[in-house]
């Protein structure tokens, strides 16, 4: 037998840089709310913006699909498990987000693995801000295309890499059009205007903006209107739409270039025909309930605003995301455990995810909490103070 030291020492590492992490149970709850163990808590760490997780629509969809359809896919896509609910939600998605066509991925991770992978190839540059997402940065360590990354929104640095890069292959340029950790938006208007200037295909990653931006909820591009300059948008059911699955929309013959190229696509089973059901649902409660919208607002207002008033660094957020900017990471560990006692789950952000001494605590409210919520949550960071 080997001892593998490896990962007791790797594992002791992260302890004392203070980075060890611990999955906890939970259940999740009605009303923004959060069972731990013996405890329930208000919950302002999910992605849920719109509640609709625990909607009755998206949960009937899934009890009928599954009496219906069983449960597993059986297969991957391009075998047996395209089920005949995937062309009805494409088609959906494309009516969402007004483009052409869409195609549905197992999350959104895979959506921006396999696209990027299969887009991005040799000879072609691809120009990253340096903070788009996780899956983002692997997508691209799976391609064989030659990275540039641009200072965070710097337009300026961007066009000096596009102006000096080779010219042979395609340019791609890539974003969030939301930064997860930040919660700040893209400067897409300028991005758009580079993908003129330099030929350049663009590819939005709008998982924070689906659902919660424009008027019913299609993202960033439709808030500015600019849907018909974007080459490529990657979206997820897992957030706003409050289930599980990514797309990609864009044009027909981008879908049909993915379908026969998306490693991610083609070799992982495909998703149950029970969470397309709940999909279907969920497009059409995201698409008509702009009061989830006003009441996740002014959520997120009450709580930015008080918690400024409090004192707290708040970093630069223009959405519903709203980081709380500690600085080390034992401070974010700490804030966060004491308001846990308080009954309030929020979750520190630590490097790796974010850079060294930016640690975060990050609060995201959600429609389905009530004022009467809110007001305790402050109530809370009053009591254990910054
Ligand atoms: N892109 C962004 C910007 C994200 O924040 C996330 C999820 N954290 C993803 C993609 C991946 O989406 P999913 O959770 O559906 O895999």
């Amino acid at each position: 037998m080997i001892e593998h030291d490896f990962f007791r020492q790797a594992i002791n590492n992260l302890s004392s840089q203070g980075q060890r992490r611990f999955l906890q149970p939970v259940v999740q709850l009605p009303g923004g709310r959060i069972a731990s163990g013996d405890r329930l808590l208000l919950n302002l760490s999910s992605n849920d913006y719109l509640g609709l997780s625990q909607r009755p629509e998206l949960k009937e969809a899934v009890i009928a699909a599954t009496s219906r359809y069983g449960v597993g896919a059986g297969a991957s896509r391009l075998i047996c498990g395209n089920h005949e609910l995937y062309e009805q939600l494409e088609e959906r998605i494309a009516r969402f987000k007004k483009t052409a066509a869409a195609v549905v991925f197992a999350s959104g991770y895979m959506a921006n693995v396999g696209v990027i992978s299969a887009v991005v190839a040799k000879g072609d540059c691809i120009f990253s801000d340096e903070l788009n997402h996780a899956s983002i940065i692997d997508g691209i360590r799976m391609s064989r295309g030659q990275l540039f990354v641009y200072r965070h929104k710097d337009m300026d640095h961007l066009e000096e890499l596009l102006a000096a890069a080779p010219k042979e292959g395609k340019a791609i340029i890539v974003t969030d059009s939301v930064f997860s950790m930040d919660g700040d938006l893209a400067p897409l208007q300028k991005l758009v205007l580079l993908r003129k200037k330099y030929g350049c295909l663009l590819i939005v990653d709008e998982a924070h903006a689906t659902g919660v931006l424009g008027s019913s909820g299609g993202g960033l591009a439709q808030h500015l209107e600019l849907g018909g300059e974007i080459d490529l948008t990657v979206g997820t059911f897992s957030k706003a739409l409050g289930s599980i699955g990514g797309f990609v929309a864009g044009s027909t013959d981008l879908v049909d270039f993915l379908v026969n190229s998306a490693r991610s696509l083609i070799f992982s089973t495909a998703l149950p025909p029970a969470i397309l059901a709940a999909n279907l649902a969920a497009i059409d409660l995201a698409e008509n309930c702009s009061q989830l919208r006003d009441k996740l607002f002014d959520n997120t207002h009450n709580l930015l605003h008080n918690l400024r008033k409090m004192g707290f660094l708040i970093g630069p957020t223009e959405t519903a995301i709203i980081p709380l900017m500690m600085g080390e990471t034992g401070r974010a560990v700490a804030l966060a455990a004491a308001l846990l006692k308080e009954g309030i789950l929020v979750k520190p952000i630590r490097p790796p995810t974010v850079p060294k001494g930016t640690a975060r605590i990050r609060i995201t409210a959600s429609a389905a909490h009530s004022p009467l919520d809110i007001e305790s949550a402050l109530a809370a960071f009053v009591k254990v103070g910054i």
